[in-house]
């Protein structure tokens, strides 16, 4: 039996793993690694105090040494399916059935899909979700970047760093992402078409072009690629929250309270899985010191 299982191993769930093992609980991490936290994709995190310019793949790294340091038990199990049987709860894996006392849910967001003609199609064939992970094969061509906040804008920049010819497409006529972001853009002088939704991806054996339809006038154009980033935001990964009961809003993330905790007692959410408004780093770790807390709380007046 655990004290505590944590769902996740990025930030929030490394957070939450290390506050627990301070407070003595019995713990363990779970770790899809199919599914790697989002933190992991960032070329560089300005925004976390005292480590400036660190990248994500070096942040995770410092986490996961940290988690080691303090010999916290971190699987590599995608879990399956939650179950509550009284004051307790089965957690099943690939692998193996555990039993605990609490659990953390701290398992992130993935990419949202534009749903478009062409996308799914041409999946690593010239449509990417991710542009540190694959900027680097569009030095000189022609790239395509959908999207109008933080992830989309820093992919631009990302992009014209590595010398690709990059254009933004938003749905808009104004950007959400933050105002660093976009001085930097139009520092640059980025092509930016606004009021176009994307509304198919062409091509034979891969991508060369994108159709983009005006919002307003309904006028198409299309616009001769070699790539497309989907930077469209995220979808929470809450699926497992599902088989508990938890409260979810319309969007699948999970309400939770100011002391992370759900609407199941003995059940607790930190990071990009929650309702959160802020969907940062930062924001995810103080989610996982407080849920860990939280479960203590909760574990000590079980008994
Ligand atoms: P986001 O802030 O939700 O922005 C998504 C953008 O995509 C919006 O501009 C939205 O348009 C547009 N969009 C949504 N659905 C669309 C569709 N179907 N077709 C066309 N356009 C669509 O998502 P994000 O940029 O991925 O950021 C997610 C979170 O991570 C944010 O909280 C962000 O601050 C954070 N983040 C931070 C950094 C950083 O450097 N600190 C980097 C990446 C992400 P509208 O504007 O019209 O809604």
């Amino acid at each position: 039996m655990w004290d505590l299982i944590i769902i996740g191993g990025g930030p929030a769930g490394i957070t939450a793993g290390i506050f627990a093992v301070r407070r003595a609980l019995k713990t363990l991490i779970l770790e899809d690694i199919t599914a790697p936290s989002q933190a992991m994709e960032a070329q560089i995190i300005d925004n976390y105090p005292g480590l400036p310019d660190i990248s994500g793949i070096d942040f995770m790294e410092k986490l996961k040494e940290h988690a080691k340091k303090l010999n916290i038990e971190i699987r590599e199990e995608r879990v399956l399916s939650l179950l509550k049987e009284k004051n307790e709860f089965k957690v099943k894996t690939e692998k193996n059935e555990y039993e605990t006392k609490a659990i953390i849910i701290a398992t992130g967001a993935r990419y949202r899909k534009a749903l478009i003609p062409g996308e799914s199609e041409f999946v690593g064939k010239g449509v990417s979700y991710c542009p540190t992970c694959d900027a680097p094969f569009y030095k000189d061509k022609k790239v395509a970047v959908i999207g109008g906040g933080d992830s989309a804008v820093s992919g631009v920049l990302l992009l014209k760093e590595i010398g690709a010819d990059v254009i933004l497409i938003h749905r808009r006529n104004e950007l959400r992402a933050v105002e660093s972001l976009q001085k930097k853009l139009f520092e640059l002088k980025i092509k930016v078409k606004w009021n176009k939704i994307p509304v198919e991806i062409k091509g034979k054996d891969f991508v060369n072009s994108l159709i983009v339809q005006d919002v307003n006038t309904k006028e198409k154009e299309e616009i001769p690629v070699d790539g497309v980033f989907i930077c469209i935001g995220t979808v929470p990964t809450s699926e497992l929250a599902k088989d508990l009961g938890i409260e979810m809003d319309e969007n699948g993330f999970i309400k939770v309270n100011k002391n992370q905790e759900t609407n199941v007692k003995g059940v607790f959410a930190a990071g990009d899985c929650c309702d959160n408004p802020l969907k940062q780093i930062i924001s995810a770790c103080s989610d996982g010191a407080i849920a860990s807390t939280s479960a203590y709380k909760y574990i000590r007046e079980l008994k």
